[in-house]
């Protein structure tokens, strides 16, 4: 099924939780929307869902306008982290669950909703489990049959709010796998809401980065990660430095020094220079480069990390060297970032009231 969210507006006694957004879905797509805390994601998914109704604007599931449709007449399945299962129904009754209570004309019988759960069992690898009560299953085994619950009323999309969340991160690791075979095998639309990079990343076909009520970015992982397209998106995901500069007829300074960078499409005025730490070279006495004074340096890893202190010691910024530089305290290291990207600071200003959220 595909879903295309168009310019939703959602508030809360008037609070916009979400502002103008728009998303196409692709059928059999695996979609996460990643974002901080707070950025919306679950709001869009109930909205989605037909948990909550959009202020403005319009969700379409294929052709249809669901905007003002009911869960049930949407047909969505969910997981949420602590959707708990029903503590006095078995694990078979849970996953029937939504079979049952379906209007008479729609019911399976009895005996095919058994069936049904036992086929479900064997998909989410919990095979023969069906008298167990939810107390007599583990964290990581309890999502599972939140899921096999979820897949049971062949929902038209699959939204997954967090599932793994209050799991332990060698169980998250398992299970974000164990998902994505899933995916493969079933071929749901899914929707999957995570605050954790790596978990998205790694599962899903495209990546929606959000903050603040708002889409940042849309992209595989290699898009969001090698092509971020705002500072938000540089900041948030994978590591990064960020350095303020000023962009002068095509070049970038610091003070009156060059940094031997070429500014293309940044007006004129302050910006930030965002690179990631590990992605540096070190060079010798330079007439363009980034240079500065060791602050710090802590071994990380297979690497030191060091902080830089550059044009005096206003500006900090974190570079990532081999284990065995001496990068002594108060010692001068030149470099420059291999990819780079700069920010006119009318956009880089937005990031930062994004991270005092
Ligand atoms: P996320 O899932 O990304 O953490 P949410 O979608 O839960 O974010 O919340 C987005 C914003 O909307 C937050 O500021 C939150 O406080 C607000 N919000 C969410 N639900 C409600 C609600 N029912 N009433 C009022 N404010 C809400
Ligand atoms: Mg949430």
């Amino acid at each position: 099924m595909e879903l295309s969210i168009r310019n939703i507006r959602k508030e809360f006694d008037r609070f916009p939780a979400l502002h103008g957004v728009s998303l196409d879905i692709r059928s059999g797509e695996l979609i996460a929307l990643l974002g901080p805390s707070g950025s919306g994601k679950t709001t869009l998914l109930r909205l989605i869902a037909g948990l909550e109704f959009p202020t403005s604007g319009a969700i379409f599931f294929g052709e249809d306008d669901a905007s003002q449709k009911t869960v049930q007449e949407r047909n969505v399945g969910f997981v949420f982290q602590h959707y708990a299962l029903f503590r006095h129904m078995t694990v078979a009754e849970n996953i029937g669950f939504g079979l049952k209570v379906r209007p008479r004309r729609l019911r399976p019988s009895a005996a095919q909703i058994r069936r049904r759960a036992s086929e479900l069992l064997e998909l989410v690898r919990l095979p023969g489990l069906e008298n167990r009560y939810p107390s007599q299953l583990s964290g990581g085994q309890r999502q599972r049959v939140a899921l096999a619950r979820a897949l049971a009323i062949e929902p038209k999309v699959l939204l997954l709010d967090e599932p793994f969340g209050a799991l332990d991160a060698q169980v998250r690791r398992d299970l974000r796998r164990w998902l994505r075979e899933i995916h493969e095998t079933t071929g749901h639309t899914t929707v999957f809401v995570t605050h954790d990079q790596e978990e998205a990343l790694e599962l899903a076909d495209r990546v929606v980065v959000m903050s603040q009520g708002a889409i940042e970015q849309v992209g595989s992982a290699d898009d969001v990660y090698d092509r971020p397209l705002t500072p938000f998106v540089y900041g948030f995901i994978g590591e990064s430095s960020r350095l303020p500069v000023r962009v002068d007829t095509g070049g970038v300074w610091i003070d009156d020094r060059s940094l031997g960078l070429a500014a293309v499409d940044v007006p004129d005025g302050p910006a930030h220079l965002f690179f990631r730490p590990h992605d540096v070279e070190l060079v010798e006495g330079c007439g363009g480069c980034i240079a500065g004074v060791v602050v710090s340096s802590r071994r990380v890893e297979a690497t030191r990390r060091v902080e830089l202190a550059v044009g005096g010691d206003r500006r900090i910024v974190e570079i990532e060297l081999p284990a065995d530089h001496p990068a002594a305290l108060r010692s001068r290291i030149a470099f420059r970032p291999r990819s780079w990207k700069l920010f006119a600071d009318a956009q880089a200003g937005r990031e930062a009231c994004a991270e005092t959220v």
